[in-house]
């Protein structure tokens, strides 16, 4: 990963570089920014141009053997350790290496929810453990692969737990030579403190709103309004920007999508409302859960009266005016067996029912209630 990949931080990465040119690599740093400020790709960044064997005045080469294997994150010498779900079958960073690669296909930029749900599970946190620092201290005390430096690169070491922190704490203080150890966090006060004290500390600023913005409309390509809407929402968080901006393709497929079948519903096209079954019934179970969801809260909004724009969403004039149409079908005789309908449905998607006979049948009931008035 070359800094020119990563948003904004000119001062830091200046920093970072200046470090390696008058060859004063502190031997312990502690990379301390919010989540979405990039600490983590500016660790790889930074260890990618200690590593190059033919770096430039401002950055890492990119195309020597170093740099390529750097970049598919394979360097021998540049080792990662991060918090895991420990399992039988994983006790180490090493045993979900694969997942941590992928992680990085999507985004440079992710935040621990990411990695747990690329994990399998986003309400389990997750740890560094004693097998994983026994494994640091054993890769630490092998001779460099290359012959240059070595570097360990741990990400969240506030996840650590207080045993393997304490397996670390010699070899942070008195490394062997030509080692680099890169921890990076979000929160300095849940880093064990005899840790936090042998290293020097490099805050990492949360993003500006500009710089993000500057950056969506580049490789988003978003209109500078929408990318300013989204930079400001997200307060310069480049993950939580992406995460937002795939929910707005979340609400506007919910949205076309629940025109499309209420519309069908009315008027009570079979034909196409098989087509339409099919089509949703291919777009994966989390997806039709949130578009049950969806469905349940236009309806709720259908009796209030209005419809809240759907947080990221501005209704075209189309949108609206279906709605407002559609509105007065839903009523107080039918908005309460309406709402049976889709909780019921909501409960068997989650229970891995056959999507394609449970959304005919749920249109089914639907065209029989939509006009009881
Ligand atoms: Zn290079």
């Amino acid at each position: 990963m070359q800094f020119n990949k990563i948003i904004g931080q000119n001062d830091i990465k200046e920093h970072l570089i200046d470090t390696v040119k008058s060859k004063r690599i502190s031997h312990a740093q502690l990379f301390l920014g919010p989540e979405g400020s990039g600490s983590l790709p500016l660790a790889i960044a930074y260890a990618q141009y200690i590593l190059c064997s033919n770096k430039l005045d401002s950055d890492s080469c990119g195309n020597c053997p170093s740099c390529l294997k750097v970049q598919k994150l394979s360097h021998p010498d540049l080792h990662f350790s991060f918090p895991i779900h420990l399992l039988k079958s994983t006790r180490t960073s090493d045993d979900v290496f694969l997942e941590w690669k992928k992680q990085f296909e999507t985004s440079i930029y992710f935040g621990l929810q990411d990695w747990y749900r690329t994990l399998g599970n986003d309400n389990k946190q997750g740890t560094i453990g004693t097998d994983e620092s026994q494994k640091i201290v054993k890769k630490i005390s092998l001779k460099s692969f290359e012959g240059g430096y070595k570097i360990l690169i741990m990400w969240m070491p506030e996840q650590m737990n207080n045993q393997a922190a304490n397996k670390l704490l010699k070899i942070i203080e008195e490394p062997p030579k030509n080692t680099l150890f890169i921890l990076v966090s979000e929160n300095q006060e849940n880093i064990i403190s005899t840790i936090l004290s042998r290293t020097q500390l490099i805050k990492i600023p949360r993003l500006k709103e500009k710089e993000l913005s500057d950056h969506l409309v580049k490789s988003e390509s978003l209109s500078l309004e929408e990318a300013e809407t989204y930079a400001h929402l997200a307060e310069g968080n480049v993950s939580l920007a992406i995460s937002l901006m795939s929910d707005k393709e979340a609400a506007s497929f919910n949205l076309d999508n629940f025109i499309k079948w209420m519309r069908l519903c009315y008027t009570r096209n079979v034909g196409e409302t098989i087509d339409w079954v099919d089509s949703i019934s291919g777009a994966g179970r989390e997806a039709q859960k949130n578009f049950i969801v969806f469905a349940l809260g236009m309806f709720r909004q259908s009796i209030v009266g209005h419809y809240a724009d759907t947080d990221l969403v501005i209704l075209t004039t189309a949108q609206r005016q279906f709605l407002d149409k559609f509105s007065p079908f839903i009523n107080h005789k039918n908005i309460v067996v309406l709402t049976e309908v889709l909780n019921d449905a909501h409960y068997h998607l989650e229970r891995n029912a056959n999507p394609k006979i449970l959304f005919l049948d749920v249109s089914l009931k639907v065209y029989a209630y939509l006009k009881r008035k």
